[in-house]
């Protein structure tokens, strides 16, 4: 249990008597790296919210490095740092900003050069930054000033609810490099929820896949949303902009989401659906090659070996046939 961060049991939390959380179990290794997909609304935000011990949960419990969070709530806050979707700066100079944290702890031992440390482990010049009040920033570098605002607390967790959202992509390089560094360098626990799936698919060891509050997967599977319609041979589909059709079992109701754990690349021939290959990219996970594929307007992710990649010649571009099979389909319900 001793390198366990987080151990999460039993975590419901209902906003206004609205179940939006529900997660039998969650455990984070120290070190990890872990990324949270799921659609807007799925519960990301909450999630970090809960294990930021921002918020309390209606029930279940959080241990935080093998401690529950209550009674230790004020001793846990302080280990874990949490950097909101719109962060906001106090309303002060960047160098009061940034030492915030350190002044509400008493620590004030070097502060000035800790300041300008953390700022330019986001890119910014303490020369130029320090003095600056916070209206005197551009949407990137606020971002950046409240992350430097939380690296100088080296946390032991730093959860990052889309940090690189409506931000240039200078800071979002920026924000990615000075995130893995504080992992690098302290062993930083690492909990970021982004739709940038292509980031988190190459730095994530873990991928947890949010759906209505619940844990649906690793991240691997394809989620397929309706509307479902009879194909009108007994069997039920989604019609696809190209006109093939993607066939499931008899759906709970037309709107229901559909989990597909099975996919695998095809000929383009017989009952694959076929499309075009629009990515490639490493799985750190497993090694092999995490293969886009567009069918209709549609992407699914299918990992496949490196060998395979190769003896078939796949690159961005190719036709490829997906296949799954349509028993296999679950149903993701409220
Ligand atoms: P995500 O981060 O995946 O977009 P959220 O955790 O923000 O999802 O939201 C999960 C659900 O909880 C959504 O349906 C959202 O509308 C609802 N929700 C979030 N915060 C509140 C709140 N403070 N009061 C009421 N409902 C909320």
């Amino acid at each position: 249990m001793g390198n366990l961060i987080y151990d999460i049991a039993g975590l419901r939390h209902f906003y206004r008597e609205r179940l939006v959380l529900d997660i039998d179990r969650m455990e984070i290794p120290r070190g990890a790296i872990v990324g949270i997909v799921g659609p807007n609304g799925s519960g990301k935000s909450t999630l970090l919210k809960l294990a930021g011990f921002v918020e309390t949960p209606s029930a279940g419990t959080i241990r935080f490095d093998g401690r529950p969070a209550e009674p230790y709530a004020q001793q846990v806050r302080r280990r874990v740092c949490l950097m909101p979707q719109e962060p906001f700066l106090l309303k002060r100079t960047v160098f009061n900003n940034v030492a915030f944290g350190l002044r509400v702890r008493s620590d004030l031992v070097r502060l000035e050069p800790r300041v300008h440390e953390a700022l330019a482990w986001v890119g910014l010049s303490g020369r130029d930054f320090a003095d600056r009040p916070w209206y005197a920033l551009s949407g990137g570098e606020t971002q950046r000033v409240a992350l430097a605002a939380r690296l100088i607390l080296r946390p032991d967790a730093l959860l990052l609810d889309e940090p690189t959202a409506n931000v240039d992509a200078v800071s979002t390089q920026l924000i990615k490099e000075a995130a893995l560094r504080a992992r690098e360098e302290w062993g930083t626990t690492l909990l970021i929820a982004s739709h940038d799936q292509q980031w988190l698919r190459e730095s994530a060891q873990t991928l947890l896949s949010l759906f209505n509050g619940r844990l649906v997967g690793r991240g691997e599977e394809n989620i397929l949303f309706g509307p479902w319609e009879p194909s009108g041979d007994g069997r039920w589909c989604k019609r696809l902009a190209d006109g093939q059709k993607l066939y499931v079992p008899r759906p709970p109701h037309s709107l229901a989401a559909a989990l597909i754990a099975d996919a695998v690349l095809a000929d383009c021939s017989g009952d694959a659906a076929s499309g075009v290959v629009t990515r490639l990219g490493l799985d750190p996970g497993t090694g092999g090659v995490m293969v886009s594929v567009g069918v209709g307007r549609q992407t699914f992710t299918v990992v496949v070996n490196r060998r395979e990649i190769i003896s078939r010649g796949i690159t961005p571009g190719s036709q490829v046939g997906v296949e799954y099979d349509p028993a296999k389909v679950s149903w993701i319900t409220e």
